[in-house]
């Protein structure tokens, strides 16, 4: 059996011994009897003790029951505290008026015993009732915002719910405002080659389904905008009843590791050129398309002269730095399209999309700009130049070989020259 504290509010004393002698015969619950003869005791009471329901009379002098109940259901406290009002009057004004104070049953006078130990019975059910539904709501938030995720139920068009990660993360204090200032999260997606986004024309409540379709063959990313800065975005979507649970995982930082790698990967650590693996990878592809275009393209090898006595004089340090100067020397005479690598050592490798006359000019140009550079802590350098052109059916070590009996021949005839095989 369960304790139930009630508190009777009626002017007439002999009423509230009425009252009180029917509930205590009461078997689903025991009752704690609190009695108050004006809205005053009542009131004081309803501060002092946790009050499960409320009798309350509607005629008593000062403050009426009406009265009552409206500071009782204003007070924060109390609010959620049922009342059923007890009263003598029959009239439909008065029996609407209980409810448009906040009054949530009525009893007439005189009443039936029976009658008010079920109301009281079933009004105390119901808020218990409320009660574990508003706990397993809050219990439920609390899980979803204890999840780093983002997560959001959705009807596609509206927005049910979202956890307090997704709140942060746009700065909204509450659902209410995510909804007023995003409406459906689908808006905040950035239109962008590889990622999700809701075309202009599309119909927005089919993004749901368009996402799902997608998410059958494949990952599915997005890109989400912070104070100018980008997110990436993992998305899941789970249906559940009518409605969809979408659920965003950043991985922004992994992104930006992989674009690292990727990029380690590449490019040579010290030059910042590209390394001989991607040089390898794109002169593939490269004789790949001249195959099918004919488009003719050269391939110049050269290599800094006497550089192990500039290591040997200088160190490694300024060895290190000639490296870099040179790179950066070279890098600044060549386009986008044109493909520079270090093979190795003191190696450097490249290509130009013109004829072997033209390749010949840019590598006795490139050739000058070194020779006339004066390198810091070294002072002059020079390099030798091996320059060839793609030949149909020519595979990267034909090419590469050329080159390189090119290179051996501006080396043997006094450095610091451009060859051509
Ligand atoms: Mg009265």
């Amino acid at each position: 059996m369960m304790n139930k504290n009630i508190l009777c509010i009626d002017d007439i004393q002999a009423n509230l011994f009425t009252i009180s002698s029917v509930l205590e015969v009461a078997v689903d619950y025991k009752y704690n009897i609190f009695t108050a003869l004006c809205a005053h005791d009542g009131l004081e009471i309803l501060l002092k003790e946790k009050i499960d329901i409320i009798l309350l009379d509607v005629m008593m002098p000062e403050i009426d029951g009406y009265e009552t109940a409206k500071i009782i259901k204003s007070n924060k406290k109390t609010k959620n505290i049922p009342i059923i009002f007890v009263t003598a009057k029959k009239d439909d004004e008065s029996i609407s008026r209980c409810y448009e104070v906040g009054g949530d049953d009525y009893i007439n006078k005189p009443f039936n015993y029976v009658e008010l130990l079920s109301r009281v019975a079933f009004h105390l059910k119901l808020k218990e009732k409320s009660y574990l539904l508003a706990k397993e709501r809050e219990f439920n938030q609390n899980i979803l915002d204890l999840q780093n995720n983002f997560i959001l139920v959705t009807d596609s068009r509206k927005t049910i719910s979202v956890n307090n990660a997704i709140l942060n993360f746009f700065d909204f204090k509450n659902l209410a405002e995510f909804q007023e200032k995003c409406g459906c999260i689908a808006n905040k997606f950035i239109k962008e080659d590889g990622y999700f986004s809701i075309a202009k024309d599309e119909n927005r409540s089919l993004w749901i389904e368009n996402l799902l379709k997608k998410l059958d063959n494949e990952d599915v990313v997005v890109k989400m905008m912070k104070n100018n800065e980008e997110f990436v975005f993992t998305i899941k979507v789970n249906k559940y009843q009518d409605y969809f649970i979408i659920t965003l995982t950043d991985i922004t930082q992994i992104t930006n590791q992989n674009l690292e790698y990727k990029h380690d990967a590449n490019f040579d650590a010290l030059t910042q050129i590209y390394n001989r693996n991607m040089f390898n990878r794109l002169v593939f592809k490269k004789i790949s398309m001249a195959k099918v275009n004919k488009k003719p393209f050269v391939f110049i090898l050269f290599d800094i002269d006497l550089f192990k006595k500039v290591n040997d004089t200088y160190g490694h340090l300024l060895g290190d730095k000639v490296l870099k100067d040179i790179s950066r020397l070279v890098e600044s005479h060549t386009r986008d399209s044109d493909i520079f690598a270090r093979w190795g050592g003191e190696e450097f490798t490249l290509t130009f999309d013109v004829r072997i006359k033209k390749g010949m000019e840019i590598a006795e140009s490139l050739r000058k700009y070194i020779e006339n550079e004066n390198f810091e802590g070294v002072g002059k350098i020079t390099c030798s130049f091996g320059v060839t052109q793609y030949k149909e059916n020519d595979k990267i070590d034909d090419i590469l070989a050329r080159a390189d009996k090119a290179l051996y021949e501006a080396k043997q005839s006094g450095r610091n020259r451009v060859c051509q095989a």
